[in-house]
């Protein structure tokens, strides 16, 4: 079996099955999807898995919370032994520096999370006799995933720790912060997690830094910018939760998103409001064109239909209209749900 897994939120198969067709094709690769609604993890087909995975790089999929290459796909595992035909099916594979169990993030996916749980104390004792996992877990060398889609059809799987989402499942695992003003703020703190590199939280967010936070009430995203020191121009007509007030980093002003424009130019702007994304992406590639900030994270929602085709126009009309050189990331956070989240950052001037 050679091509990708790849996993995503249920639901938005189709939306990550058109990524990976429309993205495979632009790079020259033959090969054809593979997924079923709801079962929140889609299959691209392909002979040139290896090169395919390298034209598309984790960082650049929208949909795509994993991006693993498949080794062998199982099915009929037998209840008694499911172990030799993984060990068979992985014969001659080099070494692994960890073995991640799993199944889909789907209603039919959860309940296997035990039966991967108690296989994978199985399964590691047998890897490691077999020569093919590290004596201790070693992240510079490939993951081996095996994921359960039933209890017994499983897929073997391979990840690049470069190349590939670090926690299982693709999904960071964030605790809401009790002072946090609404759920909303897990949303950029995974954003700042997942789009930005670890070098580029330490040099971007720093104390002193100042920023805009367009549709900010009730202050999860301005809080979580507080945190990091930076100075919080919010902009909503709603109200704020007193204590992100309570900062003195926080000015409150009561105006529309759409039309407001700072002063001075900020080194950040971030936008949660629930808008049309073509209205969103028009303002947001204004704020960048025009130098009103350098870096900026906002979310484009989603409609009911057509999502793929929406993504892709919003981005390319964002990347043009913009009219500057900008490295600009987009995923869909755990977080996420019918949207989006977008990190734009314009190089020096
Ligand atoms: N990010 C916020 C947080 O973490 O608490 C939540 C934002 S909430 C999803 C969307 C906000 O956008 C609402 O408070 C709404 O009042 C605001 N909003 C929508 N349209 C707006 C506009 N044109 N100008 C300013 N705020 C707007």
């Amino acid at each position: 079996m050679s091509g990708l897994l790849g996993y995503c939120r249920q639901g938005f198969e189709p939306e990550l099955a058109a990524e990976l067709t429309e993205r495979a094709a632009e790079a020259g690769f033959a090969g054809y999807a593979r997924t079923q609604r709801d079962s929140g993890f889609v299959v691209f087909v392909c002979d040139e898995a290896d090169a395919l995975s390298r034209a598309l790089p984790f960082s650049s999929l929208i949909f795509a919370r994993q991006k693993l290459r498949l080794i062998a796909e199982l099915q009929g595992l037998d209840p008694k032994d499911r172990i030799a035909p993984m060990i068979e099916a992985l014969h001659g594979q080099p070494m692994f520096g960890e073995l991640v169990m799993e199944h889909p993030d789907s209603d039919a996916g959860k309940p296997l999370a035990g039966l991967a749980r108690s296989l994978g104390n199985a399964l590691r004792p047998a890897l490691r006799k077999a020569g093919l996992l590290a004596a201790q877990d070693d992240e510079r060398l490939p993951r081996l995933h095996v994921c359960f889609v039933t209890g017994d059809h499983a897929f073997l799987a391979i990840s690049q720790p470069t190349d590939s989402a670090p926690w299982p499942l693709g999904i960071p695992r964030l605790r809401m912060h009790a002072d946090a003003p609404s759920r909303s703020a897990l949303k950029l703190e995974e954003a700042l997690l997942v789009l930005l590199t670890e070098r580029e939280r330490a040099s971007l967010l720093r104390d002193g830094m100042r920023a805009a936070d367009l549709g900010a009430a009730p202050g999860g995203w301005t809080w979580v910018l507080t945190r990091h020191g930076l100075r919080v121009q919010a902009i909503d007509n709603g109200p704020l939760r007193q204590h992100v007030l309570d900062t003195g980093l926080v000015e409150h002003l009561r105006a529309d998103g759409f039309s407001w424009q700072p002063q001075q130019p900020l080194d950040w702007m971030v936008c949660d409001m629930v808008e049309q994304p073509r209205r969103v992406a028009e303002r947001m590639a204004t704020w960048l064109r025009e130098g009103w900030c350098r870096h900026a994270i906002f979310n484009l929602k989603l409609p009911m239909k057509k999502r793929w085709q929406e993504t892709r126009l919003c981005l390319d009309l964002f990347a043009q209209q913009a009219q500057r050189p900008l490295t600009i990331r987009a995923k869909q956070l755990y977080h996420d749900r019918e949207e989006i989240t977008v990190f734009v950052t314009a190089p020096r001037p």
